[in-house]
């Protein structure tokens, strides 16, 4: 009996540390494109040890990639962005929202029917979370990271889309001289609005618009963009062809490395 106890206690203790030494502060900016099927999910987590999570996917098993991402006793997020309120960037949401302290909420509250967007606003009402409506002049300082909203350009909280796609807020993640641009699921007109308002857009890593649909990911936008690494999330044979062989072929005559969830499982990029 003593010494099956004493065996449980050095079992835990290994575990733990080996947890804890997989999600030590390193220094070192780290961003997870979630493995979560076929939606968005993206987790940053800074030197400082911030959480950002960007979008939740479709289903409650962000909350396990949260879980293996995170260190086992952190359960804090201290800034989650819903991009727009389709269920495969939504619904994961309410699971942390349930799961872990939320502090701060930024999406764009625009109006749209569906239950799990509506279970999402009452989580966040329920979480007591800091809300921001998003807009170009709603930034956020973490210190070494800076979350530079791009898109939309002033606040459109209660209004309604014919595109809901293009109601997604967009963001340039930025740590010291690199930087990650984050749009949702825009289309071509709003990337083209983008690049015609503002200069100096380059990042070195795009996270593909629409999981690679061929409305999104234009020609000119990329080139403004710029970046280096491509990340599609998307599941593997998922039924709307994502992503789509036009986009791959784009990507690929500018020379840009595509890395993809449906292959690749979780992405990790790390500055
Ligand atoms: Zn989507």
């Amino acid at each position: 009996m003593f010494f099956k106890y004493i065996f449980q206690i050095i079992f835990v203790v290994g575990v733990s540390c080996a947890i804890f030494i997989i999600d030590l502060p390193d220094n070192r900016f780290h961003a997870y494109f979630l493995d979560v099927g076929q939606g968005d999910s993206l987790l940053i987590k800074t030197p400082e040890n911030k959480h950002i999570l960007i979008d939740g996917g479709p289903r409650n098993n962000v909350s396990k990639e949260i879980g293996d991402t995170m260190f086992f006793f952190d359960r804090t997020i201290d800034l989650m962005v819903l991009t727009h309120p389709h269920a495969d960037h939504v619904s994961g949401l309410i699971s942390v929202l349930k799961n872990y302290d939320v502090k701060r909420v930024m999406a764009t509250f625009v109006l749209y029917k569906s239950d799990v967007y509506a279970n999402f606003l009452k989580a966040v009402k329920e979480e007591g979370a800091e809300i921001f409506v998003a807009d170009s002049e709603t930034d956020f300082d973490f210190g070494s990271t800076f979350v530079d909203t791009i898109y939309p350009f002033s606040k459109i909280n209660g209004q309604t889309f014919k595109d809901v796609n293009d109601s997604s807020v967009v963001m340039r993640i930025i740590y010291e001289d690199k930087s990650i641009f984050v749009g949702g699921d825009i289309g071509e007109s709003i990337e083209k609005k983008i690049i015609a308002k503002y200069k100096n857009l380059k990042s070195d890593v795009l996270k593909i618009s629409h999981h690679g649909s061929k409305k999104s990911s234009s020609d000119a936008f990329l080139q403004e963009i710029g970046p280096k690494i491509a990340i599609i999330s998307c599941s593997k044979n998922n039924s709307y062809g994502f992503p789509t062989q036009i986009v791959l072929d784009r990507l690929e005559k500018y020379g840009i490395k595509i890395y993809r969830t449906d292959l690749d499982g979780k992405v990790e990029i790390i500055f």
